[in-house]
């Protein structure tokens, strides 16, 4: 464990403020408990707002620097940064598994996405392309043109302890803006180890400190704060529906803009002409990766009448050979949940499914003995249930499956979209009036609609974000840039005269 921490290069006390320098704080400590052995494994001096305050002006001073940096000399920097992390991957996987409880090969995943979207943005600071339009006025030109925004509030959850603040910061920095992080309480060792790894690339590029920076502490000392504060024209904020609820209020009532990213309550229908090999291959994947704590975790399986007991069985055969332990042990295919505040929320959610009138098929036991005794490891669980359960509607963040039969391809989808999240789905199908139905307008009601590949995961060359409750937002690729930047649209006049609008004249 010490090794781990000293790679990643957070051993030691750490300061929970960050703006080129580290800041001291007062505002109490913050602790990282390991949901993998139950230790306190990193403690940060918090931070309160006075270092809200400190940090949001170092970084909007920086910006006044930063924005005037040429896009694609932000994108070498930014290759740089992605380079420093490629060197850092192990280390930084292995620190991601520690503090969440991934299996170490999705912690080193994690960190490769953080490359990936490097890579991605490099290209992009070559791109950041406005339109130009025909005026109807003689002599006049228009386009529109992308400027800087300012500094950007980041807020993360902490199941995406690094790779959501990339998605973010890697596009926020190309386009000019600053950046500022506020990573959940529960994970915010990597996020110290990443500020260093980018912070040290700036550094050595002689950019202004407070470019990126740091901020640690819980939702009062830090993220109200931050969420008020006007100097910090955008909130991008990866976490639950009800977080989402707050920050949207806050940031409106200042009209300042958000990019929201909240829950998922991610459905699969499989139809009876589907692959049911494939189909458990990745509905399995789908519901027990992460241990059920992503946000494209696969929570809900609407399955056909005809198939539903050679799913079920293939499905519970599956989950009978998943090895749950040490995320970091090489053979873990299932680490614990991030602390045991989420196993009993797990454990009421199984209550409910039951005096709701639904039936557990598998798992769905708390773990003990030896390392289990954290109390953080659990069985993962299958259930039978129907779309009307209220329970079905939430988003327990852990590894609960629901099987859910359907009889028409129209009820099917009725039940894909009767949720109020709107995150990621999927249909299993080999006939292509379903699959394509599924991904026209009456269709998936989601962000994302997948046909024969699961829920989870997502590339980060498409725009990432959910519809309804998952809040709007959108990140990563495609044109998701343009939420970092402020559109400006400029007619020029090279024609010697005035035209007015509407044919008015002035006689002066
Ligand atoms: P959470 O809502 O408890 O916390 C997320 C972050 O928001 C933390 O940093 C927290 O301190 C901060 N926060 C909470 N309330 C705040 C407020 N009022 N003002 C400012 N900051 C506030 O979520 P979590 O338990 O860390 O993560 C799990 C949730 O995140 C799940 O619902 C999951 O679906 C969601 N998630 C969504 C995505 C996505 O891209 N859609 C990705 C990852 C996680």
């Amino acid at each position: 464990m010490k090794d781990i921490l000293k790679n990643a290069g957070v051993e030691g006390e750490l300061s929970g403020a960050f703006c080129g320098s580290w800041l001291s704080c007062t505002h109490g400590e913050v602790n990282s408990v390991s949901p993998v052995n139950g230790e306190v494994i990193g403690t940060a001096s918090g931070a309160g707002p006075k270092e809200v305050e400190t940090v949001v002006e170092r970084a909007v001073e920086a910006f006044s620097t930063w924005r005037m940096v040429p896009a694609p000399k932000r994108g070498e920097i930014v290759r740089q940064i992605g380079l420093a992390l490629r060197k850092n991957k192990k280390a930084l996987g292995a620190l991601v598994s520690l503090e969440t409880g991934k299996i170490r090969a999705e912690g080193e995943g994690e960190v490769q996405e953080m490359i990936d979207i490097a890579d991605f943005a490099v290209g992009q600071s070559r791109m950041l392309y406005g339109l130009g339009m025909h005026s109807e006025r003689p002599g006049h030109r228009m386009y529109e043109q992308w400027h800087p925004l300012g500094p950007v509030g980041v807020i993360t959850a902490f199941n995406f302890p690094v790779a959501v603040w990339s998605w973010n910061a890697m596009i926020a920095l190309i386009a000019g803006d600053t950046v500022i992080w506020k990573p959940s309480s529960k994970a915010f060792l990597c996020a110290a180890a990443v500020t260093k790894i980018a912070a040290e690339v700036l550094e050595q590029n002689n950019c202004p400190a407070g470019v990126v920076n740091l901020l640690i502490g819980d939702r009062k000392s830090v993220g109200t704060p931050l969420v008020k504060n006007p100097k910090v024209p955008l909130i991008s904020a990866t976490g639950s529906v009800a977080m989402g609820r707050g920050i949207a209020a806050v940031v409106a009532g200042r009209l300042g803009r958000t990019i929201l990213e909240l829950g998922g309550n991610n459905g699969i229908v499989v139809t009876p002409s589907a692959d049911l090999d494939l189909t458990a291959r990745a509905i399995v994947f789908g519901a027990v990766g992460t241990a059920g704590q992503r946000c494209t975790t696969t929570r809900r399986i609407i399955v056909h009448q005809d198939v539903y007991d050679r799913l079920k069985d293939a499905l519970i055969g599956a989950y009978r050979q998943v090895r749950i332990g040490d995320p970091l042990a090489e053979e873990t295919l299932m680490g614990p949940l991030i602390d045991t505040g989420a196993v009993v929320d797990m454990m009421d959610a199984l209550n409910r499914i039951e005096s709701q009138g639904g039936e557990i098929l598998y798992g769905g036991k708390v773990l003990s003995g030896g390392i289990y005794d954290t109390g953080t490891y659990v069985t993962p669980c299958i259930c039978r249930a129907d779309a009307q359960m209220p329970v079905v509607a939430e988003e327990t963040f852990a590894p609960i499956l629901y099987l859910i039969p359907y009889r028409d391809f129209d009820e099917a989808v009725s039940i894909h979209n009767g949720v109020p999240q709107g995150l990621s789905s999927a249909i299993f199908t080999n006939d292509l009036q379903e699959s394509e139905t599924f991904l026209s307008h009456r269709g998936s009601d989601c962000g994302i609609a997948n046909v024969n590949i699961g829920t989870s995961g997502a590339e980060i060359g498409g725009a990432f974000g959910g519809e309804k409750e998952t809040g709007g937002g959108r990140e990563a690729g495609s044109d998701a840039w343009k939420a970092y930047m402020r559109r400006q649209t400029c007619t020029i006049n090279w024609s010697g005269e005035l035209p007015l609008a509407q044919g008015i004249e002035f006689d002066i």
